[in-house]
């Protein structure tokens, strides 16, 4: 049999486990998966599959495998670091059909769901019980749960909850030849290997997830957001120092400079940051409303000694999106300053953050490139700075990469 009738009965056979609509070739329905987040590489995948379950993810990959094709997973597509590029002649494994929650154990406070479940989608589900999925990336109105497991995904609540490795308690793997791992129930494997920890961050290069365990987290009694208004960047960036440094830990901790406050507010996610502000920064605490109070009451002087000249505090649920809605969506709101970014991810000790931003600065006004920053506190003792710099008129749309000083 000459190799295109050998593919059309590999696509026949495929399309026979994932049904007509889940398996994918005309150019038209791959034009859509040829890139993730990273739209500066670009490869358009010969084939794109969606099982709905491990069985036919199992079933894809065997076929998959015995045909020697390479096969990229991908969850929502939303990866900035273009991990879901397919590769030149491969297929494309989307999880995007496996998208039901299996189990939700109030008790015990756990979640068994399909990897294609959306991350907004687990807490809004969770909510009647008063519990939440705690790691919230800035995308989880659109990432997968599967794509968070493979990236190990952070966002402002991880600086008190942990990110997505902390929440993981059990993963069902299918490997690169079908076989299947379980690897679902919460223990150590027989050999004292933390599988499930080695697999999060893998970016599916260890194998596809198709069934997580994870933890779900109680809502706290008691939430306070303050919007700390300052009239220059040091003095947010010496606020996050000094919170830290007094000991108390907030649940998140978020400053926007005001080339992101500017794109923010022209923006369909604008949340009422004051336009001629140098920065501001957010802060959250939770606990009991006793923890709450006192956590708010050793905070406000901070801020105000470091320069902030106006406090906001939202104490419900509809005033705190608000306020949040600017963050989640600075990164969309970009494309109000320039239609090609180049995002570049850094870690810094909390100490020299003030002397990186100003030297950062200085090196944009050199080279006369517009930066907007986005700070979030992560974990002890480091600050991730996404410095979003604008590039208009460059061939790329956007570029990612993680430097860590430590
Ligand atoms: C506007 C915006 C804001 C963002 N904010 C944040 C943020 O705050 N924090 C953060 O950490 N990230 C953020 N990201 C990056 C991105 O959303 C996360 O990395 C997210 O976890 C990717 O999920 P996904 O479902 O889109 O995965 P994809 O992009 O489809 O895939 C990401 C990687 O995971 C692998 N993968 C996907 N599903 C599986 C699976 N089931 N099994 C094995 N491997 C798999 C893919 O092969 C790829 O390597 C942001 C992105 C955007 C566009």
């Amino acid at each position: 049999m000459d190799r295109s009738r050998t593919l059309e009965s590999l696509k026949h056979r495929l399309g026979a486990i994932v049904g007509a609509k889940g398996c994918l070739d005309q150019a038209g329905a791959l034009l859509a998966y040829e890139c993730d987040g990273l739209a500066l590489l670009r490869q358009r995948p010969q084939l794109v599959l969606l099982p709905r379950d491990t069985n036919e993810t199992v079933e894809c990959m065997r076929l998959l495998h015995q045909a020697g094709l390479p096969v990229v997973a991908r969850g929502a597509g939303t990866g900035l670091s273009g991990g879901a590029t397919p590769v030149a002649g491969g297929v494309l494994i989307a999880m995007t059909r496996s998208s039901k929650i299996l189990e939700l154990d109030p008790i015990d406070r756990i979640a068994r769901v399909q990897a294609g479940v959306i991350n907004i989608d687990l807490s809004l589900a969770a909510a009647r019980h008063g519990l939440y999925y705690a790691p919230d990336p800035s995308s989880q109105q659109a990432c997968t749960l599967g794509g968070n497991v493979a990236e190990n995904s952070g966002g402002p609540h991880c600086l008190m909850h942990g990110s997505t490795a902390q929440h993981v308690l059990g993963l069902t793997i299918v490997m690169h030849d079908g076989t299947l791992l379980d690897l679902s129930r919460p223990r150590l494997d027989p050999e004292q290997l933390d599988l499930v920890g080695c697999f999060v961050g893998s970016e599916g290069t260890f194998g596809l997830a198709t069934e997580l365990t994870l933890k779900l987290t109680r809502k706290p009694a008691a939430v306070c957001t303050i919007l700390a208004i300052y009239r220059d960047l040091d003095g947010a960036c010496d606020s996050v120092s000094d919170i830290i440094a007094a000991r108390l830990e907030p649940a998140a901790l978020e400053i926007l400079d005001r080339l992101t406050i500017e794109a923010v507010e022209k923006s369909v996610f604008s949340a009422g940051y004051p336009k001629d502000a140098e920065a501001v920064l957010l802060v959250e605490v939770e606990g009991s409303a006793a923890e709450v109070a006192s956590s708010v009451a050793r905070i406000e002087p901070i801020l105000r000694e470091r320069g902030a000249f106006e406090l906001r505090t939202a104490e419900d649920d509809s005033k705190r999106k608000q306020l949040w809605a600017g963050r989640k969506g600075a990164f969309g709101a970009m494309g109000r300053i320039a239609p090609d970014l180049y995002v570049a991810d850094v870690v810094v000790p909390r100490t020299k953050l003030r002397d990186l931003v100003r030297r950062v600065t200085e090196i944009a006004r050199e080279k006369r490139l517009k930066l907007a920053n986005v700070f979030q506190k992560f974990s002890l003792p480091t600050v991730t700075m996404n410095a979003l710099i604008c590039l208009r008129g460059k061939t790329f749309n956007c570029f990612f990469f993680t430097l860590s000083v430590c």
